[in-house]
């Protein structure tokens, strides 16, 4: 039925879809209506995009593509960067396609796009969740002036592997913090989504944290329990955090390819959840269901993806070519297809691609937006945070200012591109700050003596280390970066030993030798197995991989002018063979001690069984009090919320910030409870001498958990709280829930 404006426009006959003033699910409709199978079935199909001008326009390849979009065939194009080039190919779209329909354009803005903040999981070490907000904003801003109005983030799986390259893009191993770090990402990245926002793409859904033996593109074995109460909560917070698309991971769960899940994209995400968005398969996951074993060919896996809700492929090239057959053959209905198309169509019109297609492609705002001294100096606040200092015998650090010379060794020390990841293609290497540049900026050049210690790949020689050490002879202080190359962190960049390369133990050794104070900074996408680091430095400090500010991040936490804070989001195996080791875990049924004697233990009988740094552990240039853990009651019933008061003080000799983790465990229950679940803390800033009581609040929501069927459970029975500056050093109390 038409009324007012919309009649008014039918009269005019400008389609109804083109009118501004009309409510987005009228003009779905209207366009819906006007579009051929054809052109539906293009809307599904995302292809890579690439270079559209210059050379481009003569690239049989690219014509070719060219002309899909003319055509209508195609509805999104990923890996299209800049104004000028995201420009040349909507104008295809919005001028010569029959209807007119702009293009979407994904990218992986993973940390960022010319000013490239830490990695994802070093950010959330920092456990603070505005900075975290500030900086995916920053990147959205960014992205979207260059183009770009949809990113393949944030990666939200849980997982309890440092072999697998992809930590570095998660949010650790807890499912809670898990929950608010990927919710503040997506409200950061697509803010109310005006033109300095994108959409945000929740991945890889669901369970793919949990790929086997941490080898990319593995196959996956979880249960429904630890499905809701591990992996999916983080997914859960980001889609209620508005996230506009979710991706299928590359998994399988329950034998079934995550992709072809109707249990997890139709029955939990759009059923269970309400989610109102669009899914992309990942990179060729529809295709790959054939390869699985799991669809026969292209058709079968184009109509199973389809059948189980998933929508848009990226890559597979199968959506656009079978879904037209489908709907003839009666396989899939005009209806679903509509519902499905008119998702992704929403969110074009709600972009405002419809009404101002180049809003993101404006040349001369991706020029004044980009690499920014704002963003730089937000860069380096979120790299101070992220850094996280793991041992500091004798108050080693924070370094003695000027004059102090420094012996600085290792060639990730000096290396530009090695402050970045498998993800940062655009991001400016040639801007960014080294930890030697670093140094230099605050203790002067010429007090800093370098030496690569071991190559590029981490390898190393007697001469190099002889180099080295003779290069370190007159210093006072060894400041020594090991670790591994930023490319050895990303997607398939699985390894079997997360361990700190035996060349650069070697060269630790020999450095030890000097008898000189060593300051070990360890940079990595990763935790290491720092077993063998721990007794040759006398402070341990882990960079991650810190993006464009690393280098003065890095020094401003070897003076003292940031007293770090950050905590360890993923905990730091003992040994390889530990794996996976995290603080969340079960008891068994034997005793929980593990130095008994005569009992018989869960136990490993060459290393102990706990993380060799456990989850939320870091320390500070101050120490950090805890005291005087104080429950409300005793006893609370349902409905009732507790509070919890800890004092902590700061009885150390400088300022500082501490985070301040609050632990449960539920005692006995219908299906058991990890050991302790984070569920609740503070991030505080405390002067030196200065001391704080802090009070916690659990709700019904934080004491209960998931059953099998997704369903939350909230049961009677006692608690153990505690409370301290990680998930081992406690303070404990208990109380029951009546
Ligand atoms: C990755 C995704 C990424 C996509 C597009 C895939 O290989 O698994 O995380 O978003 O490629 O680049």
């Amino acid at each position: 039925l038409l009324t007012g404006n919309a009649y008014a426009q039918k009269k005019t006959d400008v389609p109804m879809y083109k009118n501004a003033t009309l409510p987005i699910e009228e003009r779905v409709k209207d366009l819906l209506a006007k579009m051929t199978l054809e052109e539906k079935a293009g809307q599904l199909n995302q292809l890579n995009g690439g270079a559209f001008t210059g050379p481009a326009l003569n690239d049989a390849g690219q014509k070719a593509k060219m002309q899909m979009v003319r055509d209508g065939k195609v509805g999104t194009l990923l890996n299209v960067i800049g104004a000028a080039e995201t420009k040349a190919i909507q104008t295809i779209a919005v001028e010569q396609s029959r209807l007119g329909i702009p293009l979407l354009f994904g990218y992986d803005v993973i940390h960022g796009y010319k000013t490239i903040f830490p990695i994802p999981l070093a950010e959330a070490c920092s456990w603070d969740l505005s900075q975290i907000e500030k900086n995916a904003s920053i990147a959205a801003r960014e992205a979207s002036s260059a183009g770009i109005n949809w990113t393949f983030a944030p990666m939200c799986d849980i997982s309890n592997d440092p072999r697998w390259g992809r930590v570095m893009e998660g949010v650790g191993e807890d499912p809670w913090y898990g929950g608010l770090v990927s919710a503040a990402r997506v409200k950061g990245l697509q803010g109310n989504l005006d033109n300095n926002h994108i959409l945000a793409c929740v991945k890889h859904y669901a369970g793919y944290g949990a790929v086997e033996s941490g080898r990319e593109y593995n196959y996956v074995d979880v249960s429904r329990v630890a499905l809701w109460n591990k992996y999916l909560p983080p997914y859960k917070a980001a889609v209620e955090a508005g996230a506009a698309t979710v991706m299928n991971g590359f998994n399988v769960f329950e034998g079934v390819p995550v992709s072809g899940s109707k249990y997890l994209v139709t029955d939990v995400l759009k059923d269970k959840w309400g989610f109102k968005g669009f899914l992309v398969s990942d990179w060729a996951s529809f295709g790959e269901m054939v390869t699985w074993g799991y669809a026969a060919d292209g058709k079968d896996a184009a109509l199973k993806a389809f059948k189980a809700g998933s929508m848009i492929d990226m890559e597979s090239k199968i959506m656009g070519q079978f879904v037209p057959e489908l709907v003839k053959e009666g396989k899939i209905t005009m209806p679903e297809l509509d519902e499905v198309v008119g998702r992704i169509l929403y969110y074009k019109f709600k972009l405002g691609l419809f009404d101002k297609p180049y809003q993101y492609s404006d040349a001369k705002k991706e020029a004044a937006t980009l690499f920014t001294a704002a963003h730089r100096k937000e860069a380096l606040e979120a790299a101070k945070r992220s850094i996280i200092l793991l041992k500091n015998n004798n108050n080693i650090l924070p370094l003695k200012a000027s004059p102090l010379k420094i012996g600085l060794v290792g060639y990730y020390a000096a290396s530009k591109s090695d402050l970045f990841d498998f993800w940062i293609a655009q991001g400016d290497f040639k801007n960014a700050v080294t930890l030697q540049e670093g140094l230099g900026q605050v203790w002067g050049q010429s007090s800093i003596s370098f030496s690569n210690g071991y190559n590029a790949d981490a390898t190393t020689t007697d001469a190099l280390i002889g180099e080295a050490v003779k290069s370190a002879q007159s210093a006072d202080v060894i400041v020594v970066n090991i670790g591994l190359s930023g490319k050895l962190a990303g997607e398939d960049r699985s390894l079997a030993n997360p361990v700190i390369p035996q060349g650069q133990v070697e060269l630790l050794k020999a450095l030890k030798q000097t008898g000189k104070p060593i300051v070990a900074v360890v940079s990595a996408g990763r935790p290491l197995v720092l077993t063998q680091v721990e007794p040759l430095a006398d402070a341990i400090v882990y960079s991650w991989i810190l993006g464009t500010e690393g280098g003065n991040a890095m020094a401003a936490v070897l003076s003292g002018a940031y007293n770090p804070s950050a905590k360890t989001v993923i905990s730091f195996p003992y040994a390889v063979g530990q794996i996976p080791v995290y603080y969340n875990h079960f008891n068994t049924g034997r005793p929980v001690q593990t130095d008994g004697q005569g009992n018989w233990f869960s136990r490993y009988r060459d290393i102990p069984r706990e993380a060799y740094y456990p989850f939320g552990y870091g320390l500070s240039y101050t120490k950090f009090d805890y005291s005087n853990l104080q429950l409300s009651s005793p006893a609370i019933s349902k409905g009732e919320t507790l509070k919890v008061n800890v004092t902590v003080k700061n009885s150390g000799n400088f300022d500082g910030e501490e985070v301040v983790q609050l632990y449960i465990r539920d005692i006995a229950s219908s299906i058991i409870r990890p050991v302790k679940e984070l569920k609740g803390f503070q991030k505080v800033s405390l002067k030196k001498g200065e001391s704080q009581t802090l009070t916690f609040e659990l709700d019904n929501g934080k004491l209960s958990y998931f059953d099998e069927a997704g369903n939350t459970v909230l049961e009677p029975g006692k608690f153990s709280v505690f409370v301290g500056g990680n998930s081992r050093d406690v303070l404990e109390s208990s109380f029951e829930l009546k």
